[in-house]
């Protein structure tokens, strides 16, 4: 029998519960502030949606120092396990463990509950403080694959006797010469981890009616990596999606019709140029492990940084879907109830979508808005505004709800 509490997945959608369980991680150093904030925020929007009928259950589960130093351990079973038995979930920070065996803590949590789609959306809020001249230009949606690429692949460091071996076989297999003091690194890409994230992007395209999904890559150096994730990123379109996709060289000059979103391909040097200087060019970013690293952050800069970039980690296929603040643990701050909530606040509204209550996340955003406009900001933001007013996070937390509609 199913519980009514729990979100379950059947026949490839989420099915939610008036009164979810949602379980949390807190995060390590700014976690606690943050959470706070983005709890009252998330409650708040919800009840002021639906007085009550819907409501979310929050359920406390331990990762970071927290675990530490209540179980000895740094990401117990039971979280992973509370995860996958409740399907969404929410975290703050954590602390990367340093001399311990797992390397960083996102990255074990995304490995094993497979959560294959890094989606960062980036857009601008009226009132942010921006770097660019068009801020409000800017819109889009990243999908970084988040399980292969350099972050599973080998290093070697050079002088060692197994980087030595390894060279010559390369030497002596592939006619492969290098200097003898390389270091050396290898990164996988394949196709079936390659389709599953940009099949997420065409969807999501497809369900909120965005224009275009463009690859982003580094094919013309690395033809058999990101070569690759661009040429079967045209086959997946034209294979899966015939009647809803289509290509410049198909368009051939002619407008983009109503119903079709266009597929195209950037290198990532000049995407880089390209989403500065024509954001407006780009809608939906489909792209690898390493360069979707680069870029979620160097677009976040453009709205405000990262104390604004929500993100979330998704198994599209499995219904798996962990929300989080996309900076660090700051820990300079914790404690000191300043900093900005907003990243884990918009991860919070995100979510909401996710579950397909996106009432309550629009009146998140509209919220923050507000309070943006309001000058009444937190530090980060009241140093690039003119006469801002700082506030702290808990009471800038109580701002977006007094905003909300
Ligand atoms: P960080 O915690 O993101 O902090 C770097 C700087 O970013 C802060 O000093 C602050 O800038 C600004 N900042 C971060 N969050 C902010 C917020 N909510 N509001 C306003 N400003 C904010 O990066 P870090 O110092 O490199 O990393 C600290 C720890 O966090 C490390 O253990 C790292 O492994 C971990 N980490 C965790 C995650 C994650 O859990 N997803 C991600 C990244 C890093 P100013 O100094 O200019 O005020």
């Amino acid at each position: 029998m199913r519980s009514e509490l729990k979100i379950s997945f059947e026949e490839d959608r989420l099915v939610v519960p008036d009164r979810p369980v949602i379980p949390y991680i807190e995060g390590d150093g700014i976690g606690t502030d943050i959470w706070r904030a983005s709890a009252r925020v998330i409650d708040h929007a919800v009840a002021s949606c639906w007085q009550g009928d819907r409501q979310i259950t929050w359920k406390e589960v331990l990762a970071g120092e927290k675990a530490f130093n209540q179980t000895g351990q740094w990401l117990p079973q039971e979280t992973i396990d509370a995860f996958q038995e409740y399907r969404v979930g929410i975290k703050g920070p954590l602390t990367t463990p340093v001399g311990e065996g797992i390397r960083s803590l996102n990255v074990a949590l995304r490995h094993r509950l497979d959560l294959y789609a890094c989606v960062r959306p980036v857009r601008y809020f009226t009132g942010v403080p921006s770097p660019v001249k068009e801020p409000q230009k800017v819109d889009m949606v990243v999908f970084r694959e988040n399980t292969e690429d350099v972050y599973a692949g080998l290093e070697l460091e050079s002088g060692k006797d197994e980087t030595k071996r390894l060279m010559d076989h390369l030497s002596s297999e592939y006619g492969w010469h290098i200097r003898p003091d390389s270091g050396i690194g290898i990164k996988p890409i394949s196709k079936s981890g390659s389709d599953r994230l940009i099949k997420s992007a065409i969807e999501y395209a497809i369900a909120h009616q965005r224009r275009s999904v463009t690859l982003v890559h580094k094919g013309n150096i690395q033809k058999f990596t990101e070569g690759a994730f661009r040429k079967w990123g045209y086959q997946l379109a034209k294979e899966a999606y015939p009647d809803r996709t289509v290509t410049w060289e198909e368009l051939d000059g002619a407008a983009l019709p109503e119903d079709k979103i266009l597929i195209k391909d950037t290198i990532a040097d000049i995407f880089f140029q390209q989403a500065l200087t024509r954001p407006g060019d780009f809608e939906v970013i489909a792209t690898m492990n390493l360069n979707g690293d680069y870029i979620s952050d160097a677009l976040a800069a453009q709205v405000g940084g990262v104390g604004m970039a929500p993100g979330a980690n998704i198994n599209y296929e499995k219904g798996y879907a962990l929300f989080e603040a996309t900076h660090g643990t700051a820990p300079k701050y914790a404690g000191l109830d300043k900093v900005n909530p907003s990243s884990l606040i918009l991860s919070g509204a995100m979510m909401l979508d996710h579950m397909g209550w996106s009432e309550a996340a629009r009146r998140i955003e509209s919220g923050l808005e507000k309070a943006f406009i309001s000058k009444r900001v937190t530090y980060d933001l009241a140093r690039l505004m003119d006469c801002a007013e700082e506030v702290s996070c808990s009471a800038f937390a109580e701002l977006v709800c007094g905003y909300m509609a």
